[in-house]
């Protein structure tokens, strides 16, 4: 083995036992590049430094993602707005400044199924996370789960998941809307909503509107002090549109109906 391979092997491996990957996968292409160049050593350690950064970053990144339970990635570079015309670009991108997380302010998004909903509050929660906001992503009906299987389990391990929900600085609450929800249930969504207020930003999505959440909390009363809370500090985004979900089903019938018309001339 030449002397010039068994160096890079060797910095290759002290990298690796000190952790540093991002050096670690760049520091030959870095020196090859620097040689070519006849570029400063310092131009070459701060280009390595840098690497090391962006890849602690990616798996941060990665690890609040994993933690974050989101069920897909999804991005607002993704998001066809022109297809939605309802939703205003500046306003989600605006929000995506994060501003409203430090402000502990909430985001609604309500509308039919299939219209982005999910899609833009999962695409606000990666940018959260990108960030440095600790986010976590929560249907309603996987937290009337959890509380049910509770019932059985010890108290210290409520208390461990009702914290889970109120630690993270946004928590996406994704599809409130009609459910079975027992006693229990509701008072644990109309405490964790309670305990939020002004401490914590929630991103909640619905198909319903406010005045008929009612059954997500039992009664009309308590249902009108949670939506009190919810909406004081929220920015509300209505979308009223077609389904994503039928677009290409859509296109086809545009199609099929384009053909016809051939056959006829
Ligand atoms: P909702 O939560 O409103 O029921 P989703 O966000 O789950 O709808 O959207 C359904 C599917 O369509 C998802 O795969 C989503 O990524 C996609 N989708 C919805 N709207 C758009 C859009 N305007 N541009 C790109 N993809 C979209
Ligand atoms: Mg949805």
């Amino acid at each position: 083995m030449p002397e010039h391979a068994r160096l890079e092997d060797k910095l290759s491996f002290r990298l690796e036992e000190f952790g540093l990957r991002g050096m670690d996968e760049n520091f030959i292409y870095l020196s090859q590049k620097a040689m070519e160049l006849n570029s400063p050593p310092l131009v070459f350690l701060e280009e390595l430094v840098d690497c090391e950064s962006l890849s602690r970053e990616e798996s941060r990144e990665n690890r609040w993602f994993k933690l974050g339970r989101f069920p897909a990635r999804k991005t607002l570079e993704e998001f066809d707005f022109s297809y939605q015309p309802s939703i205003n670009p500046r306003q989600i991108f605006d929000l995506a400044s994060c501003q409203f997380i430090d402000n502990k302010q909430n985001i609604i998004f309500f509308g039919p199924p299939g219209v982005g909903k999910t899609h833009l509050s999962i695409a606000l929660g990666l940018r959260a996370i990108k960030e440095g906001y600790e986010c976590r992503f929560l249907p309603v009906r996987e937290l009337i789960e959890n509380v049910k299987k509770m019932r059985h389990e010890e108290i210290i391990y409520g208390r461990r998941l009702f914290s889970s929900f109120l630690r993270p600085k946004l928590l996406i609450l994704d599809e409130m809307d009609f459910y079975e929800m027992d006693k229990d249930a509701s008072e644990f969504l109309f405490s964790l909503l309670q305990e939020r207020y002004e401490k914590g930003s929630t991103i909640f999505t619905s198909n319903k509107k406010f005045h008929e959440w009612q059954s997500l909390f039992g009664d009309h009363k308590k249902a009108a002090a949670a939506v009190d809370r919810i909406a004081h500090h929220a920015t509300i985004v209505e979308i009223d549109g077609k389904s994503y979900r039928i677009k290409d089903k859509l296109r086809d019938k545009g199609y099929l109906k384009m053909v016809k018309k051939k056959q006829i001339n």
